[in-house]
């Protein structure tokens, strides 16, 4: 009922072509009007009985804006409303070597992380592929460009839901947005954070994508990680990183740890220590970020010199380790913030 022309790839858009009885070369006026970001209505290249054929099998558009907010430091939040009204949220981020977008792979989420505000009010549903890349594109499009002038760069899985939870949709997502016919953003350029569902990094390693994979670990053991993160009492730490392992053998893809920094729970040098051990040997990297404060769960972040001691310890240890910047911050840029305070009709 909400199917976009989002979910094909351009084959398939050629298909659809000669179902409507249109010659197949109409594909490529269609298709890059969708990649460009445009709603099917406003493709201006094809004629309004294509039109009208087109909108009997699929929305205009898979997503559209709902809320958008510019913080100090020039990033930008987006709530997008999807075509059955549910919304979802994504980060835009200028750097000096390139642009990077956050994107929602799932309404909600099922992870129950305990410092995570997508998670409060569960898994709504999954996205589909090609509402993962509608973001992408609106973005792209929002901030100016298009197919030949990319100002989306680098794609991160890194807002709303955990992609692995919704492994088939976001594989054909990583096909459709590397494609290079469409906006050809390299693998290379992607990376897909999960909380550690082994049996689907193992899956995935065996596809050899190019993607980086990101494990959310935010604890150096499993008493500790159990503590915070529900997945922990289904898969232990030995199990993921020899997962983790399994992943770099397949690809050569460094691994890059995400290590929310929790103050009074996980940031004493005692912690560094045991991470240090843990991640021996690992071609990887962790990025510390403080933790953004959620009201929701009664947990702060530790504070930025800690963080850096923190840092200095693991790397010390031979372990690579940056604090990274807490962006957004202003705009509640922390997963799922914007969305939960707007479901419960909070001032934004
Ligand atoms: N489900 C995936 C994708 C979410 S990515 C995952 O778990 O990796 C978002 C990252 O931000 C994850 O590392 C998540 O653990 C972290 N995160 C969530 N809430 C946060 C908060 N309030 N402060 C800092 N990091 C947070």
């Amino acid at each position: 009922m909400f199917d976009t022309l989002l979910n094909y790839d351009f084959s398939e858009v050629e298909k659809v072509c000669l179902d409507l009885g249109e010659p197949k070369f109409r594909a490529k006026q269609i298709f890059e009007g969708v990649y460009s970001g445009k709603k099917i209505s406003e493709i201006s290249n094809i004629s309004k009985a294509l039109k009208e054929k087109l909108l009997e099998r699929f929305v205009d558009t898979p997503i559209s804006l709902h809320t958008k907010l510019i913080g100090k430091d020039g990033t930008i939040k987006y709530v997008y409303k999807l075509a059955d009204n549910n919304i979802v949220e994504g980060v835009f981020m200028s750097y000096k070597y390139g642009n990077t977008l956050c994107v929602s792979t799932q309404v909600g989420c099922r992870m129950g992380c305990k410092f995570c505000a997508s998670t409060l009010g569960g898994l709504i549903r999954n996205l589909t592929a090609g509402e993962i890349l509608a973001q992408v594109l609106f973005v792209n499009r929002d901030n100016g460009g298009d197919l030949k002038n990319r100002k989306v760069t680098n794609v991160v899985l890194m807002g709303s839901g955990e992609p692995l939870d919704n492994y088939d949709n976001v594989i054909k997502f990583f096909n459709l947005v590397s494609a290079e016919n469409g906006i050809n953003i390299s693998q290379r350029n992607i990376s897909l954070s999960t909380c550690g569902l082994v049996p689907q990094i193992r899956q995935m390693a065996e596809l050899n994508l190019q993607i980086t994979l990101t494990i959310s670990l935010h604890a150096p053991n499993d008493e500790m990680r159990k503590k915070i993160m529900p997945i922990a009492n289904k898969y232990s730490l030995k199990e993921l990183i020899d997962a983790v392992k399994f992943y770099f053998n397949k690809t050569k893809r460094r691994i890059v740890f995400e290590y929310s920094l929790i103050s009074g729970e996980n940031d004493s040098f005692y912690c560094a220590d045991e991470l240090s051990k843990l991640l021996k040997g690992l071609a990887c990297h962790v990025n510390l970020i403080p933790l953004n404060e959620v009201k929701e769960r009664g947990m702060t972040g530790t504070n930025r010199k800690k963080a850096y001691a923190f840092a200095d310890r693991l790397e010390k240890n031979g372990i690579s380790a940056t604090v990274r910047r807490t962006m957004g911050a202003d705009i509640e840029g922390a997963c799922g913030q914007l969305r939960a305070k707007i479901l419960k009709n909070e001032e934004v």
